[in-house]
């Protein structure tokens, strides 16, 4: 379907999506890693944080410097699992209110996050894990919580209640951290620094939908990303970027049916405790920085369509990529000249976000 070269932007973590990496995972770890017989293309691929990973360098000395990007993603996984007995995150979540000393890179990905936090007033929040919890998205054992359940669960939300100080967390009673929202992005973005340093100069990272792209393609043209139909499993159109990443998130990623028939998704609007329903299916952020687009595609995702557009206008540090459920897309300038509508698509309407 997609040529050798292209990355799916995907939220792998629907439970089918999740078996089958888990099974493609266990092949690989049988057989090592997975090595491509193209002169100097490598490509490796591994299950971690919780998502099938598949990064691909150019370059005959390519191999160890993936290597190395795969140990460094290992390392920040045991930092920031929630449930890893030995993580920073499950460290701070369980420390009854004490402060507790963490890897100056947990430091980092918190302030960046307080800051994201700060600059779209708390749509980002990572501290939105014991609603996330009580919906059953920690366990995969969802159900729908109560109206005074979520009420009292919503005092202990509140990014404003992290105290950092230098490397330092402390977290009031009761709250709780997780670093899903950026945590792909943030290692995205070491990761291609790792590559960078080693003097790669093309490579293509996929972090389970989080794709960050290092250079251009060997020949000099840009790299081809596929965008998720968030409705399916095909794509809808394809992105050509060169060294720059893209980050997408839409609750078609991981959501369950309620009982009362409706559809929840594993984004939570940190204001009311719910997930977020507001008309749109899937948002991609392009920029630089892998782990700002990170960020920004889940708090844009909580912000909606309308308050997404003004952020943007008042930011222009990113280009979007939104898609409705009445099938329209919305993109920035920007982006309107690197993206292509897939020939079977052409019932979906296109508009180009003005300034
Ligand atoms: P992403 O796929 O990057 O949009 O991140 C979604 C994940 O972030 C969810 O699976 C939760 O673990 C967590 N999360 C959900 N809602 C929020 C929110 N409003 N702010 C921060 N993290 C969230
Ligand atoms: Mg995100």
């Amino acid at each position: 379907m997609l040529k050798y070269d292209d990355s799916l932007l995907y939220g792998g973590t629907m439970m089918i999506k999740r078996i089958l990496s888990l099974c493609l995972c266990l092949i690989l770890l049988l057989s090592g890693c997975s090595y491509t017989q193209e002169p100097d293309k490598q490509s490796i691929s591994f299950f971690a944080m919780d998502t099938y990973m598949e990064f691909t360098a150019y370059g005959e000395d390519a191999e160890p410097t993936l290597m190395s990007a795969r140990e460094k993603i290992a390392d920040l996984e045991l930092l920031w699992s929630v449930t890893g007995e030995n993580s920073d995150v499950y460290a701070v979540n369980h420390a009854d209110g004490q402060a507790i000393e963490v890897a100056y890179e947990t430091a980092d990905i918190l302030k960046f996050a307080l800051d994201m936090s700060e600059r779209t007033n708390g749509a980002l929040d990572l501290t939105v894990y014991p609603i996330l919890s009580a919906w059953g998205f920690t366990k995969e054992e969802n159900r729908i919580p109560s109206k005074d359940e979520i009420k009292g669960l919503l005092s202990f939300v509140g990014y404003e209640n992290v105290m950092l100080n230098g490397n330092t967390v402390q977290l009031e009673e009761g709250m709780m951290l997780d670093l899903g929202a950026v945590g792909k992005g943030y290692a995205g973005d070491i990761a291609a620094g790792i590559l960078r340093e080693n003097g790669i100069t093309s490579a293509l990272l996929n972090l389970g939908g989080n794709v960050q792209t290092v250079g251009s393609r060997p020949d000099g043209s840009d790299w081809r990303i596929g965008l998720q139909d968030p409705n399916g499993e095909g794509k809808i159109g394809v992105i050509e970027v060169s060294d720059l990443a893209a980050v997408t998130s839409g609750a078609y990623e991981r959501f369950f049916i309620g009982d009362d028939g409706n559809r929840y998704g594993h984004i939570i609007d940190p204001s009311t405790g719910y997930p977020v329903e507001n008309g749109l299916l899937s948002i991609t952020v392009i920029a630089h920085d892998g782990k700002l687009c990170d960020a920004l595609s889940t708090s844009l995702f909580v912000m909606g369509l309308d308050k997404s557009v003004e952020y943007w206008r008042q930011n222009q540090d990113f280009d979007m990529i939104l898609i409705s459920d009445s099938n329209d897309i919305y993109l920035t300038g920007g982006i309107s000249e690197r993206f292509t509508l897939d020939s079977d698509r052409s019932n979906m309407k296109v508009y180009v976000i003005s300034e």
